[in-house]
């Protein structure tokens, strides 16, 4: 019998979560079926409470909903604990097992697409939301030599730091900060994690911040050149990347997880990917 998964979210048409699925399934021979479900605002539970009994086994979860499914699952993985929020749900009888692959999907496409390690490398993540909060441990499991946050609201970088320090296994130097705090400072690998680009802003920047031979990372996916991207190339960045192996990253996660087997992502990223330009 066909498995019936969906990812849910509100607005949901933008979703690309079914087209990546449904590619993973044909090309690891998964039988299954993957839609997207809108849910009503105040309504998440009600609506995943009807796909479970209609016989869905898992979901993707996205904006608005990643606190919700927080709320909703009885069984927390550390990944979801530590971000605070849960992108992938597996149903099994009453159990609802919840995850965040957001992070480990980063991790992936920095070091093993783009063949650039993090060990060693000092690390910057502009931003302090949902995102920075999943890629912060994964980040620090590649052993930078220090990963530094900024954020417009300085006190919730340093949350952040409060988070990493309570967390981490083997210590690196981790520092919530200011913009204009960078002044002077460079960085080996720039993740822009803000959702400044989703509305063509760019976050207030020092010249400067990227070192010789750096790589520019901007989240958001499917946006071409990026204002952050932009000033990244200007200052001399040949390593240019978005979210679009993120993307896919998390997804096989989840299709790993609740399939027991990892697509490979090479040919989603390509049909996914929009020029940097
Ligand atoms: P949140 O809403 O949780 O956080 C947004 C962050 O952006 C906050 O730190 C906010 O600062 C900052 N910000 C917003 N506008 C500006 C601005 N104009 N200048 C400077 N800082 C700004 O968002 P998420 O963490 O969920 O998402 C962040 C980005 O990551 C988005 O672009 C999203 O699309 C992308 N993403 C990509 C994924 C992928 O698979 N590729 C998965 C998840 C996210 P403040 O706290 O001061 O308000």
């Amino acid at each position: 019998m066909t498995d019936r998964y969906a990812v849910i979210g509100n607005p949901i048409e933008q979703s690309k979560s079914p087209q990546i699925h449904l590619a993973f399934a044909r090309v690891t021979g998964q039988d299954i079926d993957y839609t997207r479900v809108l849910g009503p605002l105040g309504q998440f539970a009600a609506t995943v409470d009807a796909f479970r009994a209609a016989g869905g086994r898992g979901m993707n979860v996205t904006a608005p909903f990643k606190l919700d499914a927080y709320a909703y699952a009885t069984d927390l993985a550390p990944s979801a604990q530590m971000a605070g929020a849960v992108n992938a749900m597996k149903f099994e009888g009453d159990r609802v097992l919840a995850e965040n692959f957001d992070g480990v999907g980063l991790v992936r496409d920095v070091v093993h697409n783009l063949g650039r390690p993090l060990r060693g490398q000092r690390v910057l993540i502009l931003g302090a939301g949902g995102a920075t909060r999943g890629a912060l441990l994964p980040i620090l499991a590649e052993q930078p030599t220090e990963l530094v946050i900024v954020n417009r609201t300085v006190a919730k970088a340093q949350d952040m730091v409060a988070l990493a320090q309570q967390h981490q296994r083997s210590p690196v130097p981790v520092q919530g900060l200011a913009y204009a705090a960078l002044a002077g400072r460079s960085f080996d690998v720039v993740f822009n994690a803000t959702s400044a680009s989703l509305t063509a802003e760019l976050p207030p920047l020092p010249p400067g911040v990227f070192a010789p031979g750096a790589l520019a990372y901007e989240l958001a996916y499917g946006k071409g050149l990026t204002p952050f991207l932009s000033l990244a190339q200007q200052a001399g960045v040949r390593a240019l990347a978005d979210g679009v192996g993120m993307l896919a990253e998390q997804a096989a996660e989840a299709f790993a997880w609740w399939r027991g087997v990892r697509p490979d992502t090479a040919q989603v990223i390509r049909d996914l990917t929009v020029p940097l330009t």
